[in-house]
């Protein structure tokens, strides 16, 4: 059954998470006040599947368990759940105003769904069974699932198995009867705090050499061996000074981990890929190819909210009007909107694969995640443009409420009479949270490297751009016979 937001936070109480911050184990991550914006986030993939009016959006009917169920949790059965899917993290985004993280891990299970369906074509392997029964449990749960894929990597000339230290990249250390022990890390895992479980997938193409790395496997979030390290994000102790306003966005984020395996047992049920090492390369393609159309969405959603909030400085500032302004502000648009256009365009032209869920068009979601890697910038540039420097200079909510000097700030920092200075400031506090604060993580940096960094993307539009027939169509018009 669905859960509701309240009880997926207490469902993540529940759970045993070894997770370090500062130094010292956080004790209850749902109650901490650095990460409890981010369980914020993903709890608003919850709430708003209860809602009617996002019913179509959020849920979906599962043809393998045959109930309503959370999108995020869905297996893709046409091109209409592919755009569906875009809507519904344009929305979320939209609701947060940061990264709700649950996406990695529906990525996740549509590229694994179709990766073990073809290794056990040729293999005999029972993956996909594995896979289709843990599915189904995420399903009737409504679990939170991280998807794990970046590793630490090293020395990034040397393939896995060359490493100085052999743990750089997740593998296999040993093979027992009943399963494996594996050892490793996962960097910059988003969610992976507020999730119940986690699929863990190669990173790389892989050759024979790096048999041992060549495994997809899912374990519990508090597994024994597995501990969290939190990631910096810039301005991230504002959330504990008790001065809300300074956040810019008091109630949502997102949050980051390096996350080490050491020496974790993996059954073998639970198994999805072990040594077949020439799967290793397909798993990571289907996977950065959703991911890359996922970006068509969240930050696009993430992007409404700019726009919204420098069109509403420029209000505060007197200026809506200004020809510059209103010119600007079109422009944000439109390349939010072109974003919109490419996680739309990757999925209207999605295919069905042979194990029956839909896979994007790859050439469109690597383009998408190109620009996604560019127009952020452009949108935050715009939007400090417009916002002016006191998005960066404004003196701290307690200044603000203090007797003595705080009358003194409401009346400087006025820009038009009948709007509080409070008012003013927060807007300009979103900005900066936006821009350069905790949530320039997801919407600027992640925007460049998430889902693999640009020259990623570069590399998969050079194999599937086909400039072969390109030359023939320029041969053909021109009239050459060689
Ligand atoms: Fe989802 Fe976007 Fe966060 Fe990735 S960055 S998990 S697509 S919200
Ligand atoms: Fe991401």
């Amino acid at each position: 059954a669905l859960m509701t937001g309240e009880q997926y936070i207490e469902s993540m109480r529940k759970k045993n998470l070894q997770v370090y911050m500062f130094g010292k184990k956080v004790p209850c991550p749902a109650d901490d006040p650095i990460l409890r914006p981010s369980m914020n986030s993903v709890r608003m993939t919850y709430d708003l599947a209860q809602q009617p009016e996002y019913q179509d959006l959020m849920t979906a009917i599962s043809p393998y368990t045959g109930e309503r169920v959370n999108r995020f949790t869905h297996i893709h059965q046409s091109t209409t759940d592919l755009m569906n899917k875009v809507k519904m993290q344009r929305l979320c985004g939209q609701k947060t105003a940061s990264c709700f993280q649950r996406c990695v891990g529906m990525d996740a299970f549509n590229a694994v769904f179709s990766t073990t369906y073809d290794t056990d074509k040729k293999y005999g392997t029972k993956y996909h069974e594995n896979f289709m029964k843990f599915l189904k449990r995420v399903q009737m749960e409504d679990l939170t699932v991280d998807g794990a894929m970046t590793d630490p990597k090293g020395d990034r000339g040397l393939a896995p198995h060359a490493q100085a230290d052999p743990d750089l990249y997740l593998h296999v250390v040993e093979r027992r009867p009943d399963g494996i022990v594996v050892r490793g890390a996962k960097a910059h895992q988003t969610g992976f705090i507020n999730s119940h479980e986690v699929i863990v997938m190669p990173t790389i193409s892989m050759g024979e050499d790096d048999k041992d790395y060549a495994v997809c496997f899912s374990c519990s979030t508090d597994a024994e061996g597995i501990f969290m390290i939190v990631g910096r994000q810039s301005c991230d102790t504002r959330k504990m000074e008790g001065a809300p306003m300074d956040t810019g966005n008091p109630e949502f984020g997102g949050t980051e981990a390096l996350v080490i395996f050491d020496n974790v047992f993996i059954p073998n049920e639970n198994i999805y890929l072990n040594g077949e090492y020439e799967f290793a390369g397909v798993l990571v393609e289907r996977f950065a190819g959703y991911h890359r159309q996922s970006y068509g969405g969240c930050k696009v959603g993430v992007g409404d909210v700019l726009i919204g909030a420098a069109a509403v400085a420029a209000d505060y500032n007197g200026c809506p009007k200004a020809s510059h302004i209103k010119d600007k502000i079109i422009e944000m648009q439109h390349l939010n909107e072109t974003l919109y256009a490419c996680g739309i365009a990757c999925s209207a032209l999605g295919t069905k694969t042979e194990s029956g869920n839909y896979l994007i068009d790859l050439l469109l979601a690597n383009v998408c995640k190109q620009n996604v890697t560019r127009f952020p910038y452009e949108i935050v540039r715009l939007a400090e443009d417009i916002a002016g420097g006191l998005m960066v200079t404004a003196p701290s909510e307690k200044d603000l409420r203090d007797p003595k000097i705080g009358p003194y700030i409401d009346k400087y920092l006025r820009g038009v009479n009948n709007v509080s200075t409070e008012n003013r400031l927060k807007i300009l506090r979103l900005i900066e949270n936006l821009s350069l604060g905790t949530a320039a993580v997801g919407y600027r940096t992640e925007s460049m490297h998430g889902a693999g960094s640009p020259q990623a993307q570069r590399i998969m539009i050079s194999r599937q751009g086909n400039l072969r027939m390109k030359k023939a169509l320029a041969k053909a018009i021109a009239h050459i016979e060689e």
